[in-house]
């Protein structure tokens, strides 16, 4: 069964259509990658899928439910890590979570906030007020508050913008061993390279999806690019990214003893998916 499904969603603010009829079917456990610019749509799309908006139109369904019909039901069921940390900061990190953990009425809330406040590594300032904390820090902290009550589904908004390298691969680490766990990981991302760690992503840009596919089915669409130094000349030749492309390409300098190296080079997933968003950007 699907964790979530959106039909044909549209969400307008006032006259400007911030999405344009997405559709996506995400997998249960699977990690789901949201890729897009800023001002693509993500946040919306975030949103409306955890209740928080109420879109123009079109279907959603998460775990079955629709988030404005059955808003409690989901919300116990669903984990959500805003853009920008929504805490309080003069409360304790173990506070903050104390408090979301009391908000779900969550059974043993006690030992499952030591629990949470241990993996987001914070045990050791627990007891200091948010307001002296780091980015990063606050960042770990809201990611506690939303996994205190075991959700099933995780919506996790930019959970690495502005996050040093570090910490940005600490986190990465965590959503894949939660995902190994059973749970559902829907997290949005502008950082084009993220893409490699997701099982699945989707590239929105001015409010539609222009792909959904797997990192390595995008890096199929890509391209590369065959230097052949035959001699003194040096030779580059575009390739599509299959074998029988680059085979085809060889072809030709089979009979040539003078070729001294052959290099190839594909396109990054980086350059694949920005690649996909300036295509569709052309008039
Ligand atoms: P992203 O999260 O991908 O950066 P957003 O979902 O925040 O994108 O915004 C998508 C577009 O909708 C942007 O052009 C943004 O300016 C616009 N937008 C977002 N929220 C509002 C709002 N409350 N009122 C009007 N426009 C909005
Ligand atoms: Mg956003």
């Amino acid at each position: 069964m699907s964790a979530i499904e959106v039909q044909n969603l549209r969400k307008n603010y006032g006259g400007f259509e911030a999405l344009r009829g997405v559709d996506l079917e995400v997998r249960t456990g699977s990690l789901f990658g949201l890729l897009g610019p800023n001002g693509a749509g993500k946040s919306t799309l975030i949103k409306a899928l955890v209740g928080a908006l109420r879109p123009s139109s079109g279907e959603l369904r998460v775990l079955g439910l629709d988030p404005l019909r059955e808003p409690a039901r989901l919300r116990a069921q669903i984990g959500y890590m805003p853009q920008s940390p929504a805490l309080y900061e003069d409360l304790s990190a173990r506070e903050n979570v104390l408090f979301f953990a009391s908000a779900h009425g969550s059974p043993d809330a006690g030992k499952r906030v030591e629990e949470v406040l241990a993996f987001a590594d914070l045990a050791e300032r627990a007891d200091d007020p948010v307001h002296t904390f780091s980015g990063g820090m606050k960042r770990r902290v809201s990611l506690a508050c939303a996994l205190v009550h075991q959700p099933r589904v995780l919506f996790l908004d930019e959970p690495t913008a502005a996050v040093d390298p570090h910490l940005r691969g600490r986190f990465w680490r965590t959503f894949r061993d939660l995902a190994a766990t059973g749970v559902t990981l829907f997290i949005s991302t502008h950082l084009m390279d993220e893409a490699l760690l997701c099982d699945e992503v989707a590239i929105l840009r001015q409010g539609s999806i222009l792909a959904t596919d797997t990192p390595q089915g995008l890096l199929q669409r890509g391209r590369s690019k065959l230097t052949v130094r035959c001699g003194l000349a040096e030779r580059e030749h575009l390739i599509e990214s299959r074998p029988e492309d680059l085979a085809e390409a060889l072809r030709g300098y089979g009979l040539y003893p003078e070729v001294s190296a052959v290099a190839v080079r594909a396109d990054t997933l980086e350059t694949v998916v920005l690649g996909l968003i300036g295509e569709e950007a052309a008039p």
